[in-house]
């Protein structure tokens, strides 16, 4: 594994999933210790069991953001976010809502399944809400229930945040993928997208997938191992 200036590069893509965070303690979904082995998602993560009961699906999602926040950032997220301030051409489109980024510093952040750090009423819009807890389970305004601004299972991703991810992947000169098996679409079609584009792409994942093929170069370390020994500090 060569190290790499960014500075060579006009426009670069972090695109992150689950594997990400696994490191700062925030386990994979699939995985072992995985959410879905726990907790089935049918009564918790989509628009149905919000309907059903929504101060259950409120209380799972406060257990979530509890056990984020007892994570930090690890270094990988940290190269990120030191990057992302000496380079304009960094972008971040990540597949987790659990906001690390953003909490190692980073801002300009693509997160195309939403956040745990905020709610959405119907009809007043989106809130942040940071906290262990929400500040508030029903909207000041109109008193309608706020659900978490995820993207919940049967549920579309917002085209806007995806449009926005599409650009910045097909314009970028370096894609660089972290800790994402390649089976949730349509971000799974991502590193083909930057390929074509002719973006040298590398993967960063301890594990093969169906989508380490198109890469350029395979690094099987962690996050936490690989970035700063890609992208040192000089
Ligand atoms: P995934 O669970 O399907 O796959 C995780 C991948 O990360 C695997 O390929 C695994 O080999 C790799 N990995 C594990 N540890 C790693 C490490 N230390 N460094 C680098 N790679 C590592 O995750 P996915 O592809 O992101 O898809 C799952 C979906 O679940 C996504 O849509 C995501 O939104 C969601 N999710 C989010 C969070 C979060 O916010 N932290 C956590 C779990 C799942």
């Amino acid at each position: 594994m060569n190290a790499i200036d960014p500075m060579n590069y006009e426009k670069i893509v972090f695109f992150t999933g689950a594997g990400m965070s696994a490191e700062s303690g925030i386990p994979t979904y699939r995985g072992r210790g995985g959410v879905w082995k726990q907790y089935n998602w049918e009564e918790y993560a989509c628009q149905d069991a919000f309907n059903d009961d929504p101060r259950k699906v409120l209380k799972f999602h406060e257990l979530r953001r509890k056990a984020v926040l007892e994570c930090e950032p690890h270094a990988g997220h940290h190269v990120i976010a030191r990057l992302a301030k000496s380079h304009s051409g960094i972008t971040v489109v990540t597949q987790n809502i659990d906001g690390m980024h953003q909490r190692a510093g980073n801002r300009n952040i693509l997160e195309l399944h939403g956040s745990l750090w905020r709610l959405r009423c119907p009809t007043h819009g989106i809130f942040e809400d940071i906290g262990e807890t929400y500040e508030r389970y029903r909207c000041e305004q109109c008193d309608a229930w706020l659900r978490p601004d995820i993207v919940w299972f049967g549920d579309s991703l917002d085209p806007e945040i995806t449009r926005m991810s599409v650009i910045s992947i097909a314009q970028c000169d370096l894609f660089v993928s972290i800790g994402t098996s390649g089976v949730v679409w349509p971000a799974a079609g991502y590193p083909e997208v930057a390929r074509k584009n002719g973006a040298f792409c590398i993967e960063i994942n301890p594990e093969l997938n169906q989508m380490s093929h198109l890469y350029d170069e395979s690094i099987r370390q962690t996050a936490g191992n690989a970035l700063p020994l890609i992208f040192p500090e000089h």
